[in-house]
């Protein structure tokens, strides 16, 4: 499979993603397949789930101002979900439908190849680095090899929705995403 579009097709109708019984869609990632950032989310929301777009809804109107602030656009850069159908009523998703859309999110990856993985919340880091808590990692860059993924860099992010009405996440959620065209341009010269 050459294409980002044909990677998502074949997992929409090979993923056996318990959520696919209850979402309206599947929402693939979106954005530019040759982006150097990709950002990770957690699930589907309400908005996603009528869209099929992934961040479109409050959480994702917020994401989109912090990539304004560092002068990028969505087009730029390429945002995913660690699960693709929306669970029910927002709720977390389970570690199973977690790992029955990891092939999915995996073939993403390997076919943008980004320098930079960041991880919009807790769920999206721990999918990839169990052992680590939130609230000590963010902000702080991951250099490490996953198995199977080409990127080397990893850096955690408070989610946008929890940051949205805590003002003190939200205060080092803008701190942090401050700190990604430093660290571009640092992984870009090794
Ligand atoms: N929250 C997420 O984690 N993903 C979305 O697509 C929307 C909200």
């Amino acid at each position: 499979m050459n294409k980002l579009s044909e990677i998502q097709g074949y997992f929409e109708k090979t993923c056996e993603c318990d959520l696919k019984k209850s979402a309206l869609r599947a929402v693939w990632g979106s954005g530019n397949p040759q982006a150097k950032i990709v950002f990770i989310g957690e699930a589907p929301g309400k908005k996603e789930d009528e869209t099929g777009i992934p961040f479109v809804g409050a959480a994702g109107k917020f994401l989109s101002k912090m990539l304004e602030s560092i002068s990028l656009t969505r087009e730029d850069v390429y945002i995913t979900n660690i699960v693709k159908y929306r669970p029910p009523e927002n709720r977390d998703p389970t570690d199973k439908e977690k790992e029955q859309c990891r092939d999915w999110l995996t073939a993403e990856l390997n076919h943008i190849k980004p320098l930079l993985i960041v991880f919009l919340g807790r769920h999206s880091m721990n999918h990839f680095f169990p052992q680590l808590i939130i609230s000590q990692a963010h902000g702080k860059i991951i250099n490490a090899t996953i198995e199977g993924i080409n990127t080397k860099h990893f850096l955690p992010l408070y989610h946008p929705a929890a940051a949205l009405y805590n003002g003190s996440l939200r205060e080092a959620l803008l701190k942090d995403f401050k700190k990604i065209p430093i660290l571009l341009k640092k992984i870009g010269m090794q």
